[in-house]
């Protein structure tokens, strides 16, 4: 959602309206204005910015921070991005006005211009559509926004292969957690209930392993948690039974069938299960919807207007 301030600017500068950014043409630039969490980004694209003029550019913004009133800038190779700090309050369409400015300003003065066409291929005499890649507006012809979307398949294809990461990862968060199977065991034996604590020490365990091992934070490695989490929860109960069972005087056997016969047991064992993964299902939400969203991958998306 845009701010007040945000939504005027835009107005009174004729600018393409989107849900969370305003973009378009303003004095031969194209700018883009974006709402952040506690901040406005600024970006206006320029024509190719080698590395040593990325540097130059980079100090002689720094030294304006303070007069104009913005608070980090970054220079890429077609972008000049600055922010707007709002700690206590958004920015006024005043503020945004003249942040905007400055950056107009201070591309003319260095001989930066926004390409006409499209900003890949560098093509004036084509048509091009407005696409949004990591937050920022690029205008692509539909050549280029074919193979931009080729390369960002790519990316995604060459971090989904990094298997042995996986298996290095499986291997920690196993080695990590089946410690956890003999705390379990002994908690069982004088605490009961409380032994169940175990599966929420698993699954942090195993997280510790998979991270300490250089296992892979890929779509796979929650899915592997999880699974290694059912390991040890279902091996603690199973091994608890049996050494409780073995304890009270039955032979391996005796407590095998007893497993498999006993009602009183069966029932026991079922119960300890429920309690086991009850606790676990703490582990798995946070691995589900928590743990996997560190990863993203890059979206060529076509902009959408309000
Ligand atoms: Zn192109």
């Amino acid at each position: 959602m845009k701010t007040a301030g945000l939504r005027e600017f835009a107005k009174e500068n004729d600018l393409t309206s989107c849900r969370t950014y305003v973009f378009g043409y303003y004095k031969n630039y194209l700018i883009q204005v974006s709402e952040a969490y506690g901040a406005k980004i600024i970006r206006l694209t320029v024509n190719d910015i080698s590395d040593e003029k990325k540097q130059t550019l980079t100090d002689s913004l720094k030294n304006k921070e303070n007069e104009i009133g913005f608070t980090d800038s970054i220079v890429e190779l077609n972008q000049i991005i600055v922010s707007i700090s709002e700690t206590f309050r958004a920015s006024k369409k005043e503020k945004i006005q003249k942040v905007v400015d400055f950056l107009v300003e201070f591309a003319l003065e260095k001989n930066l211009k926004t390409p006409k066409g499209c900003i890949k291929c560098k093509n004036e005499n084509i048509n091009t559509s407005a696409y949004n890649l990591d937050r920022a507006v690029h205008f692509y012809c539909d050549f280029c926004e074919t193979k931009v979307k080729d390369e960002l398949s790519e990316i995604k294809r060459e971090y989904y292969r990094q298997e042995k990461y996986y298996a290095k990862g499986l291997l920690g968060a196993l080695l990590y957690s089946l410690p956890v199977i003999l705390s379990w065991v002994i908690l069982e034996v004088y605490l009961e209930r409380v032994a169940s604590l175990n599966a929420m020490l698993a699954g942090f365990l195993s997280v510790k392993g998979y991270q300490k091992f250089g296992g892979v934070l890929g779509p796979y490695t929650k899915w592997i948690l999880i699974a290694v989490n059912i390991l040890i929860v279902f091996a603690s109960v199973t091994a608890s039974i049996f050494y409780l069972l073995v304890d009270s005087g039955a032979s391996l056997a005796k407590a095998f069938d007893a497993i498999e016969n006993n009602a009183e047991v069966i029932s026991i064992y079922r119960q300890s299960l429920r309690l086991g993964f009850g606790m676990s299902i703490i582990v798995w939400i946070y691995l589900l919807f928590l743990y996997n969203s560190m990863i993203k991958f890059s979206k060529l998306k076509k902009v959408k207007t309000l």
